[in-house]
């Protein structure tokens, strides 16, 4: 039996070490906290699915697969984890990003609607789209309930004969070669396994030196709302070229309205986490441009993550040495692919396939295309 660490019960390494039970393997995986802890990016109280990626197929087709994905998980969970309320792109103009994007959705028949700006109010209870050149309507888009779905995909991963360990795992070198083995210390002890797969996240460049990486703090705020603008009536939203984006409210924590935008370093082990006034005050402007009635909303919840970045927001999938894959490098953008990027790891490290050139270390040229924002904060 073919036997796997994974380190890092986040979405993406509680999804792989899943497939790779259901697959036959022997799987270890290890957490420092508990799955869905606090300072996981998976702990968001909730991620948006889309599928456009402006011109981008391998993505978007990525994201279609993964909503199956979703969909077999809350079947084999029992749960709805999955809110499929649609999503509208507030398109600023008219041959941009959302336009290349309905582009792609068409060529992989993907449905999606190309709507007025005034259909607007259709879709939310007060609408302002006078700036706006028309709205993208994505209907199998929706909101997940990140939190619980990376505690239930922890939980199923267990129930399918998974080992999860609660340790801290450091990266061990062989003394005379210097380059990393195919095994993890804990306590002082070495485990080996056949692969060893780092998905630890924004942890990952503490632990690796050279990653084309960096971590950024990022605010999430909700705000209250009333009943009219929950989910399934108000979908999910997102205004590309102003890095914002937001949805109804779900689970009674508030109308999400937050940006995309990036903020400053961030250590996610021990930084604080108290969202600044200053992003408050940002998405208040947003709101009253957008949804002027939401103009005094007070804010009801709020949450501090952070982004696992690369320069051009492609994510990093890499072997450093024979049997150690470092995978990371989410960029903000991974949650929704989690199911299908398992099966695609999978493969990887099966050797059926290479993973595609794209995920490698090298140098990355920084582009802003794969990101819910076209423009930083
Ligand atoms: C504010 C915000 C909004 C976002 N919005 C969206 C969205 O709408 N849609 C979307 O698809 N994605 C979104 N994302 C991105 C998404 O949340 C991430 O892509 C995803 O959660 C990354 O999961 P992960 O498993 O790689 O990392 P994490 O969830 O951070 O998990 C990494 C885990 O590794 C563990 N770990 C690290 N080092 C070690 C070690 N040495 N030993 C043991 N354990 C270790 C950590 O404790 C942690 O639990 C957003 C992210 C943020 C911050």
């Amino acid at each position: 039996m073919k036997s796997v660490i994974v380190v890092g019960a986040g979405i993406w390494g509680s999804s792989l070490a899943l497939r790779l039970a259901d697959d036959g393997w022997r799987v270890t995986l290890v957490e420092q906290h508990r799955p869905g802890h606090l300072r996981q990016a998976s702990a968001g109280e909730t991620r948006l699915l889309r599928c456009a990626h402006g011109g981008d197929e391998w993505y978007t087709r990525l994201a279609w697969q993964a909503r199956d994905g979703w969909r077999r998980l809350e079947e084999r969970a029992g749960e709805e984890l999955y809110l499929e309320a649609g999503m509208i792109w507030f398109a600023g103009t008219p041959d941009g990003w959302e336009h290349t994007s309905a582009q792609v959705l068409k060529n992989l028949d993907i449905e999606c609607e190309v709507l007025d700006p005034a259909d607007g109010g259709r879709f939310f209870p007060d609408f302002r789209g006078d700036d706006l050149s028309f709205l993208l309507r994505e209907p199998y888009a929706g909101v997940i309930r990140a939190r619980r779905a990376t505690q239930v995909t922890a939980a199923l991963a267990r129930d399918a004969g998974v080992r999860l360990v609660r340790a801290r795992a450091l990266p061990v070198r062989d003394e005379q070669t210097g380059s990393h083995l195919s095994a993890v210390e804990i306590d002082g002890e070495r485990q080996h396994a056949d692969r060893v797969v780092w998905a630890c996240g924004a942890w990952l460049p503490a632990l690796f030196d050279g990653l084309p990486m960096t971590v950024t703090k990022q605010d999430t705020l909700h705000f209250a709302v009333p009943p009219a603008w929950s989910l399934p009536e108000t979908p999910a939203w997102v205004d590309h070229g102003a890095a914002a984006y937001g949805h109804g409210d779900v689970d009674g924590v508030g109308m999400k309205a937050s940006t995309d935008g990036e903020g400053p370093p961030y250590e996610p082990e021990h930084g604080e986490r108290v969202v600044d006034p200053a992003g408050v005050e940002q998405a208040r402007t947003y709101l009253r441009r957008r949804f002027p009635s939401l103009a005094q909303a007070p804010v009801l919840f709020t949450q501090v993550g952070q982004y696992a970045l690369t320069p051009d927001a492609e994510w990093l999938l890499a072997e450093t040495a024979p049997g150690v894959w470092l995978l990371g490098g989410d960029s903000g953008h991974g949650f929704k692919h989690a199911p299908a990027l398992a099966g695609y790891v999978a493969g990887v490290l099966d050797g059926a396939y290479e993973p595609e050139p794209r995920f490698g270390p090298h140098e990355r040229t920084p582009a802003r295309e794969l990101r819910t924002s076209g423009r930083p904060r």
